[in-house]
């Protein structure tokens, strides 16, 4: 049995680089396609939000003197690349996906309607949420944030390079501890950096529980899913 029913994965664009400068690693995409099927085989409902920083980042479009919106409609188209990438991957490794955008664009991908994405998601098909908010200013942590608490998810599950929270950024200060659980106040308080504040404050409200762990962790979804101790749980 699984820890939880239905869960949000937010995965960053970044995590899909493996060890390229940018783009798409197969391989990499292909590990972690298996560690999602894998779950599932378990009944857990997996919904996916992806990012789409290893392509474009509207901050950085921004600071080069574009329009900041328009950058993060690259940024969102961005992330709506991947996720055609990530379904093609999960279809390829045997799981029904469907990829569903924030931003209208009918031709590629069907758009974001709750009640679609919550039919699919009792059917065990993965729902992967394009295109971020659909909004300019907002990232995919927000997103992440967002559509967890739209479809219900007992957890958002934040994958990333660093396997859970720290008491200091562990890449400079070597001294640096992971913090096993920490509460939503508690990380207010020490100022610690667990998604963005928009992201975190929803989820805050929503009283909805977020797990940090690694990607670059073999099984490490897995365990989250079973309920163990795997990188930090940051709860109300
Ligand atoms: N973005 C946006 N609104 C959203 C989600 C994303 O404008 O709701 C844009 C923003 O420019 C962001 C880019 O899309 O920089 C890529 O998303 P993000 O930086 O969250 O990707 P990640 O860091 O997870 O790869």
């Amino acid at each position: 049995m699984p820890a939880y029913r239905r869960i949000l994965l937010k995965l960053s664009g970044e995590a899909l680089m493996g060890d390229d400068a940018y783009g798409i690693n197969r391989a990499t995409i292909a590990r972690m396609v298996a560690e999602v099927h894998a779950v599932t085989k378990l009944g857990c409902e997996v919904a996916v939000v992806i990012g789409g920083g290893n392509i474009f980042r509207g901050v950085a479009g921004g600071s080069v003197g574009m329009d900041r919106a328009t950058a993060d409609y690259m940024g969102m188209l961005a992330t709506v690349m991947n996720s055609l990438a990530l379904a093609d991957a999960m279809r390829q490794d045997g799981l029904t996906a469907r990829v569903m955008s924030a931003i209208a664009i009918d031709q590629v991908v069907e758009p974001y309607v709750r009640p679609k994405a919550l039919q699919y998601l009792e059917e065990g098909k993965v729902v992967v949420f394009a295109a971020g908010t659909g909004n300019p200013f907002f990232t995919t942590d927000t997103a992440a944030a967002l559509r967890g608490a739209e479809i219900g998810a007992e957890v958002v599950l934040k994958a990333t390079k660093v396997d859970g929270v720290y008491t200091a950024d562990p890449a400079k200060d070597p001294s640096a501890t992971r913090y096993s659980t920490i509460s939503f106040d508690e990380a207010i308080a020490r100022n610690l950096q667990v998604m963005d504040a928009t992201a975190f404050a929803l989820c805050r409200d929503q009283k909805l529980p977020i797990r940090v762990f690694s990607i670059l962790k073999t099984g490490a979804l897995m365990r989250v899913v079973q309920g163990e101790d795997e990188g930090t749980l940051v709860h109300v």
